[in-house]
């Protein structure tokens, strides 16, 4: 099989799927290719803050300045997807009396919030507080007693899965051909230029070569292997960085602490559930075979409890990991590693037509994307045309429907409701005209995650699924706290119902969700968990699910 294209992009995480959608809304003919899902590598595992990288004033100025402008318009395109979230910074001594040098540096650490207060109008965020310990305390009991009060921090997090999914949408909806669970295998080239790719449907084990002159390599950590194998190179310092989920919520807001060696951590709410993270570690190995270590899980719930003591209780239900893509250089610390960003052009190396994407932040994806593009023309020698993708919503995101009002019109609890507005915008009234049709898909799959059944229904007709596991990704089923006992089988059915699937298939997709689910809890396996993980094998055991 063969087509034409003016560009192929390669990786569907925030950057390829932000660039395929510019790229088609600009009137491109776009072909994007995934090897697996949408947002499987660092964008669905990162923290998922559409933050201004607080982190980052000092040393990367134009990055923070980026973010904060790119987060706000995020907010604009996608208002359904992003949730506030403040942080407390605690002044924390380990004495019993702050020392001169601590008051030193809480009073820098204010001044610095308090700078970061200038960018906080791009993103719609409020300024900094100075807070007294009793106002601590009143906001966060569960803070380790003794602290000396905080600095408040206003920032923004989103379903990072959901958005890679949105942008693919929008490009199949302007004309792109966006495929999932296709890998682009090789980069077809003619007299030093790019002529096009040749890829694998990883699932059905079909061929195929699409024609382009221009290849947008947006394989995040795999893009250097990528390029090796096409006898270019892209320079890039891969980190793997950790997080946990805990069973619940232990606080409020999120809470910044220290790790162990002092480097920054965070433990912060998340649906109904605690986010731990995250550390960053160079990477020497294969971006396939990632998956966290006893020692990465010990090192975070160290540091998290050295300010919430109550995380050492929680049931940690998963331990999950992504490579960030940032720019190499030898010497600084991953930590101090800068997070700009860079599209490296292949021509030097006889393959003029590649552009390579390194580096950069999930809050700037669309930033990106629309500097990408703007590339992208110049070389197809196209006029840039205007780029719309900060001015038009991401599907769902033309309105926030009022939950309540939902759940008086249609037969829905409120906080399912909710649920189903955060993660589909106005489209959720689509979903729950499904229910009106098929009262059964009222049904509610998962306890944890408020899953119904009609929300499978819809993602499997809609949103691009080919496996049973995008779902974990679309509408988190198997993500819960009971690791899929409640909704991975109902899913299996429903999912198979819709895309024609036979008994077998049922059960190896059944299979491979759990699989996955394993792969996070691995490094988990301990107390509570492993009593968990005897009932998630024993329910899907009568089952005879070859696991
Ligand atoms: C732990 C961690 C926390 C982070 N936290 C934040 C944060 O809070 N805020 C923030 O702004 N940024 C954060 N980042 C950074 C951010 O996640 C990344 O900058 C961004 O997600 C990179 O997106 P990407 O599309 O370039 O790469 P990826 O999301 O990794 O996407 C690359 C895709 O390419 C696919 N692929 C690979 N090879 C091929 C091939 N041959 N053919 C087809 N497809 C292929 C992969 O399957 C993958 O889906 C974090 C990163 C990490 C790792």
């Amino acid at each position: 099989m063969a087509a034409d294209f003016d560009v192929i992009v390669l990786g569907g995480g925030a950057n390829g799927t932000g660039v395929a959608r510019d790229c088609a809304m600009r009137g491109l003919r776009v072909l994007l290719l995934e090897k697996a899902d949408f947002g499987v590598g660092a964008s669905g595992n990162s923290s998922g803050m559409i933050h201004g990288g607080i982190r980052y004033m000092l040393s990367d100025r134009k990055v923070t300045a980026l973010a904060c402008r790119d987060s706000g318009f995020i907010q604009r395109i996608a208002p359904h997807l992003l949730f506030r979230i403040p942080f407390l910074m605690p002044f924390a001594s380990r004495k019993a009396g702050a020392t001169l040098a601590e008051r030193a540096a809480w009073y820098a650490t204010e001044v610095y919030v308090g700078t970061y207060d200038l960018y906080q109008p791009l993103k719609r965020g409020k300024p900094s507080t100075r807070l007294g310990p009793e106002e601590l305390y009143a906001l966060e009991p569960g803070l380790r007693p003794g602290l000396a009060g905080a600095v408040t921090l206003d920032e923004w997090g989103i379903d990072a899965f959901r958005l890679c999914v949105l942008n693919a949408l929008d490009a199949a909806a302007h004309g792109a051909d966006v495929r999932t669970w296709t890998e682009g295998r090789e980069i077809l080239r003619d007299l030093g230029r790019v002529r096009g790719v040749r890829f694998r449907d990883v699932l059905t084990g079909e061929e195929g070569e699409a024609r382009a002159p221009v290849v947008f390599n947006a394989a995040g950590a795999w893009s250097p292997a990528l390029a090796r194998r096409n006898g270019a190179r892209v320079p890039m310092r891969p980190g793997k960085g950790v997080h946990l989920t805990l069973d619940r919520r232990f606080s409020n807001y999120g809470v910044i602490c220290s790790a162990v060696d002092g480097r920054q951590m965070f433990l912060m709410p998340h649906e109904r559930e605690s986010i731990v993270g995250t550390t960053d570690d160079d990477y020497y190995g294969d971006p396939d075979d990632l998956e966290a270590t006893n020692d990465e899980v010990e090192y975070l719930l160290e540091g998290a409890a050295s300010l919430v003591p109550g995380v050492r209780d929680a049931r940690i239900t998963r331990a999950w990991c992504g490579l960030r893509t940032t720019l190499y250089a030898y010497g600084p610390n991953e930590d101090a590693l800068s997070r700009e960003h860079q599209i490296q052009d292949g021509a030097a190396e006889g393959l003029a037509g590649l552009l390579s994407f390194v580096g950069g932040k999930l809050a700037s994806y669309r930033a990106q994307a629309e500097e990408a593009t703007d590339r992208i023309l110049e070389l197809l020698g196209r006029p840039r045309g205007q780029c719309r993708t900060h001015l038009e919503p991401l599907p769902g995101g033309d309105e926030v429907p009022d939950p309540a009002v939902l759940a008086r019109e249609w037969p829905v609890a409120a906080p399912l409701a909710a649920r189903l507005v955060y993660r589909h915008g106005s489209r959720a009234r689509e979903i729950l005209r499904l229910v009106k049709d098929e009262p059964r898909l009222g049904l509610v799959l998962c306890r944890d995650e408020g899953i119904l059944a009609a929300e499978v229904v819809h993602c499997a007709r809609h949103e691009k699924v080919r496996r049973l596991q995008d779902l974990r990704r679309r509408c988190r089923v198997g993500l819960g706290g009971c690791g899929g006992v409640d909704c991975a089988r109902i899913a299996a059915q429903l999912a198979g119902r819709e895309l024609g699937w036979g008994a077998d298939r049922i059960r190896a997709e059944l299979a491979d969700l759990l699989d996955q689910g394993w792969r996070e809890r691995r490094a988990i396996l301990d107390g509570a968990q492993l009593a968990q993980e005897e009932l998630v094998r024993g329910s899907t055991g009568l089952l005879e699910v070859p696991w």
